[in-house]
């Protein structure tokens, strides 16, 4: 197959780990006889600094035509005292709206590999197999009003929380479509006793879920879900929330599995093309280190090769590859725990590569 791939490298550790990505899929191309086109885009700082702008036009318009982004980080030390239209992350989230990345899957899964550096003991993580889709285009990122006002002459502030009903309809679908083919299961989470947002988005889970009687549906409070998935993750199979209480649920999940370092994602949107990124950021306070750990970054780039090429046999291959590197005993230093080989990010895309 003939693919255009967009590469959005970005700051800090993005780089670094971009690379290494692209030698994986290099070596997937070869191995399996497909011919991927790779062209590059400005994001986030490194945009602001050549063009002036956190997402030039002509990044979008690159990622329009082709046929799956792929994304590294944004942000710095450099740009953090900006005003905030010349923030790197404004990149980021402009990118999400033009393109229409309304839904954001992070798998969490166990690695018997990790568990030694995971804070949670091994008997509570073991065989956690879980997904959170966060809503990612709309809630409080997005909504207007959100600026300092006055109330009564005094200092106030206002941020909005909107969304549309069709907003929450596609994101949850989207997430029994998955359950569906997963363990059949969906946890809403959502702060039905509070707000009233929360209280439609309750009413459209149990909609759509009528649509799907094969699925389990479950309604939580975030708070409790907050708990839960430090107490008893195995109960999760997919979990779909707002943007906001998706985007702290998802860094707390993150734990489940040992590092930043680890962890893929994909956003999708109606007609694609899909982004794929790790869920780390730049990281500048190892940049330029060579030790950051390129595996969330390479498991992106599997996840592209499945749900945007349909490519399973070469997905499974990556992570496959990953896995046994892993049993292996390489560690970048992230994940480096006794008797174990340290390796730098160029020597760990080398030994995954190699076991491809
Ligand atoms: P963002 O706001 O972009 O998500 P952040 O402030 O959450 O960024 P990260 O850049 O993700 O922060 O970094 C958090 C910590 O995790 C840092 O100490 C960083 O060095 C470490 N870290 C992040 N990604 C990696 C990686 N791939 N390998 C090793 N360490 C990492
Ligand atoms: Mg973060």
């Amino acid at each position: 197959m003939k693919k255009r791939i967009a590469v959005l490298p970005g700051d800090g550790i993005g780089k670094e780990v971009v690379k290494g990505a692209i030698e994986i899929l290099q070596a997937v191309a070869e191995r399996f006889g497909h011919q991927f086109y790779f062209q590059y885009g400005k994001i986030g700082g490194e945009a602001i600094d050549a063009v002036g702008t956190p997402l030039p036009d002509e990044t979008v318009e690159l990622c329009k035509q082709s046929d799956a982004v792929l994304l590294g980080a944004v942000g710095g030390y450099k740009w953090e005292r900006q005003p905030v239209h010349l923030r790197p992350e404004r990149g980021l989230l402009k990118i999400r709206k033009d393109l229409n990345l309304f839904a954001n899957l992070r798998p969490t899964n166990y690695y018997p590999s990790l568990a030694e550096s995971s804070p949670l003991r091994n008997e509570v993580i073991e065989g956690v197999d879980m997904v959170m889709v966060r809503e990612l285009t709309g809630g409080l990122y997005f909504g207007k009003p959100s600026e300092r006002t006055k109330k009564n002459g005094e200092d106030a502030v206002v941020d909005t929380l909107f969304y549309q009903r069709k907003e929450m309809q596609r994101v949850i679908k989207l997430a029994f479509e998955l359950a569906k083919t997963r363990k059949g299961k969906v946890t809403s989470v959502d702060k039905a006793n509070v707000l009233e947002s929360s209280r439609m988005w309750r009413e459209v889970a149990e909609e759509v879920g009528k649509e799907y009687p094969e699925v389990v549906l479950e309604h939580m409070l975030v708070d409790n879900a907050a708990m839960q998935m430090i107490k008893k993750p195995k109960q999760f199979d997919v979990v779909v929330t707002e943007n906001m209480f998706g985007d702290i649920l998802s860094d707390e999940a993150s734990v489940l599995t040992g590092s930043l370092g680890m962890l893929p994602s994909a956003s999708l949107s109606q007609n694609g093309p899909y982004l794929y990124e790790p869920i780390h950021g730049s990281a500048p306070d190892i940049e330029g280190k060579n030790i950051a750990n390129p595996i969330a970054m390479m498991l992106s780039a599997a996840m592209m090769l499945r749900l945007s090429f349909g490519m399973n046999e070469e997905a499974e291959a990556v992570e496959q590859a990953v896995n046994q590197v892993l049993d292996a005993g390489y560690r970048t230093p992230d994940i480096m725990s006794f008797a174990k080989k340290k390796v730098s990010t160029t020597e760990m895309v080398e030994e995954v590569k190699a076991t491809l």
